[in-house]
């Protein structure tokens, strides 16, 4: 018997099926779930509720840890805005929004991200405030990267690669001091 299901859009690899262990062991043929994958078990938590959509939508964007996905169409009216980590495209972690009439709440999956909330993946993608902070160290003469980086560690800004240091110092300070 299939069920039309919200769930399994959701979590494809959930058993939607999970339910009886009412000793129904004795008939093997009856219901047989292909043993091949296991299937994992999500658990989506509320995290926090909105008003409405907008307000939502905004605290995830400027939360910059997701990247919107899909949304789709609940029976009962409701909404789920689906996201990604917008870290990684791999990432095994979710969260979506659920928008109904009454307001809009936010769900996150109980799975860990593999890897730091603060890594910058572009070349130049560090963030204005780590740029700040090394123009400020560079221009009272912390010059060295492997110095930045561990000032930048300390102070809590992420950790920017001692190649991506490195090339903002010359692309911002070497190409400054020979038009002087
Ligand atoms: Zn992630």
């Amino acid at each position: 018997m299939k069920i039309t299901n919200i769930h399994q859009s959701l979590v494809p690899d959930e058993d939607a099926s999970s339910s009886s262990d009412g000793g129904s062991s004795h008939s093997s043929d009856y219901h047989n779930p292909p043993p091949r994958k296991k299937p994992v078990r999500v658990n989506y938590v509320l995290s926090k509720s909105f008003p409405n959509l907008d307000e939502a939508k905004a605290f995830a964007k400027e939360s910059k840890k997701w990247s919107p996905h899909y949304s789709r169409k609940m029976l009962n009216n409701s909404t789920k805005h689906h996201y990604h980590c917008r870290f990684l495209r791999d990432c095994p972690a979710r969260m979506h929004l659920l928008e109904s009439e009454t307001g809009t709440e936010l769900y996150v999956a109980d799975i860990e991200h593999p890897h730091p909330l603060n890594i910058v993946i572009k070349p130049y993608g560090m963030s204005d405030e780590v740029k700040a902070k090394i123009n400020h160290l560079y221009q009272k003469g912390m010059t060295a990267p492997r110095s930045l980086l561990r000032r930048l560690k300390a102070d809590g800004l992420g950790e920017p690669t001692k190649n991506q240091v490195t090339r903002y110092i010359q692309v911002t300070f070497k190409d400054k001091k020979k038009n002087v």
